[in-house]
């Protein structure tokens, strides 16, 4: 068994995207295969090739149980700490320098072919390139988002190579990514003069600071979360080996921190944080799972934000200023009026809608489910009621979350689509929605603040890569956001502009 002990977390991230998933046929055929990471030495001695490898390494290690290393050099000691890295991460994982493959990933143009179809990773700069026709070099600039953007794309061709139904034949052949790379500033040592702030260190988060680690920013940055890692969250955190189960969130992204960017760690909700650190703020990340959330960032003011998010679907990243035509981060998730309560939703999720106001008072109080909602789910689904019974005293929400939508007591990827808050996106998903959150506050420090407009970078990595120029978005007029307010948009006015700054003649008569 090779498999990472956090496997079942894997199965139900993929039973979300896979048709027909089965666990039983999933994890027999995933314990088979064998994936080669190929790189010559150039990849293996120039900054951004390591970057490449390090979170290739850090994504497949998470998923696959056997990872073979093709290095050009053998004397080097590179290899030798990819395969420590992998085992960290999955100390069941089996690694190997010679074997067979199904798969190879292949970084460098002089990498030693492999006997097995093979996805070529490179980068230049700020730019990735990925595709079967390669090969492709590794550039040295210290810059790890093309690198970055390099390995989630690699890593969403090799899994959609070995899983989806239609993979073999939809890899990306010669993309190159982002689009628009030639408008970016060059990548170059610059000071922060304020202080940024992470809001979420999750799976998004650990990318995020996985990315802004390796820049040649000099600072502060506030990384704020406050929870501790689960089991459960190591199938996507890129920077938790499989020993920081129980460690803090915060403090293990900020250990990642050497010291030109300094990391200052608060284990603690954002509404604490802000409280005990002030709302002015020149910069705020978003790497939150929570709409509710999201709002109460943009509530709090900021002078300018950017959000990363990841459903099912697509995956992305918006930056947001707050006056003017463009939507605000709270525009994006206003509340629907037509979302369902939980009670709602858990009740029709375990199909016993007539059940709907016991749900509530069980949500409401946390008593034990009981043995006649759960002979009411086993009738609903056609089970037997015995499968239910270690159920009956626990929560209701665990017999939705654990039994229903994550396999528990039906097959997952029965259950039909995960609602948001239960969705679980791949490691390669979370990784490049916060390589490419770090890369619009690199980007907007680069040009000191001089393009800010609302964009959004909306991309979907389970299908190859088409036209994806960010697309504007702009305040919906509908008078119902608190950017379209007065008294905030007052606020915000004080907080950011200075007097000189808001245009002559504006109440104030003309003056010539
Ligand atoms: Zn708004």
């Amino acid at each position: 068994m090779a498999l990472a002990d956090y496997f079942p977390r894997d199965a139900l991230a993929i039973s979300q995207v896979l048709q027909g998933f089965d666990t039983d046929t999933f994890t027999e055929e995933l314990e088979g295969v064998r994936v080669a990471i190929a790189f010559d030495e150039e990849a293996a001695t120039s900054r951004d090739g390591r970057y490449l490898l390090d979170l290739s390494v850090r994504l497949a290690a998470r998923l696959y149980p056997s990872l073979t290393f093709f290095p050009v050099s053998a004397r080097a000691e590179f290899p030798d700490d990819l395969i420590a890295l992998a085992i960290r991460i999955n100390p069941n994982i089996e690694t190997s320098k010679s074997g067979n493959a199904y798969v190879a990933l292949s970084v460098g143009v002089h990498a030693p072919a492999v006997d097995a179809p093979t996805v070529h990773a490179g980068c230049d700069g700020w730019v990735a390139t990925v595709g079967t026709e390669g090969p492709y070099s590794t550039s040295d600039l210290g810059n790890p988002f093309g690198a970055g953007f390099a390995a989630c794309i690699a890593a969403a061709n090799l899994f959609r190579f070995l899983f989806l139904p239609d993979g073999k034949t939809s890899l990306d052949t010669d993309a190159s990514f982002p689009p628009d790379a030639d408008s970016f500033p060059r990548l170059v040592a610059s000071n922060l003069t304020d202080p940024l702030v992470l809001f979420g260190v999750g799976a998004v988060g650990n990318s995020t600071a996985w990315s802004l680690a390796r820049t040649p920013l000099t600072g502060q940055i506030h990384l704020v979360d406050p929870q501790v890692v689960e089991l459960s969250n190591l199938q996507r955190y890129i920077l938790c080996a499989r020993s920081d189960e129980g460690g803090i969130k915060v403090d293990i992204a900020g250990q990642e921190f050497g010291g030109r960017l300094r990391a200052l760690p608060h284990k603690e909700a954002l509404a604490s944080f802000l409280e005990a650190n002030g709302y002015r703020w020149e910069r705020i990340l978003v790497a939150l799972d929570s709409a509710h959330d999201r709002r109460a960032v943009q509530a709090s003011l900021p002078r300018w934000i950017a959000n990363a998010w990841t459903q099912l679907g697509d995956l992305g990243v918006s930056s947001h200023s707050f006056l003017g035509q463009d939507a605000c981060l709270a525009c994006l998730y206003l509340p629907s009026q037509k979302s369902k309560s939980d009670d709602q939703i858990i009740a029709e999720g375990l199909k016993i809608p007539q059940f709907q106001t016991q749900v509530r008072f069980l949500l409401g109080n946390g008593q034990a489910t009981g043995k006649e909602i759960c002979d009411a789910v086993a009738s609903a689904w056609g089970i037997p009621t015995k499968n239910l019974d270690p159920y009956a005293n626990r929560p209701i929400r665990e017999l939705w979350v654990e039994g229903i939508c994550g396999g528990g007591i039906i097959p997952l990827g029965e259950a039909g689509p995960a609602p948001r808050e239960l969705q679980v996106p791949l490691a390669f998903q979370s990784a490049l929605a916060g390589v490419l959150l770090a890369a619009e506050v690199v980007i907007d420090v680069l040009t000191g603040g001089a393009r800010r407009k609302t964009l959004l970078r909306q991309m979907d990595v389970l299908s190859p890569l088409g036209e994806l120029s960010p697309q504007p978005a702009l305040k919906a007029g509908t008078g119902l956001c608190i950017c379209e307010d007065d008294d905030f948009v007052a606020t915000y006015r004080a907080k950011y502009m200075a007097e000189e700054e808001i245009p002559v003649g504006v109440g104030l008569g003309q003056v010539d």
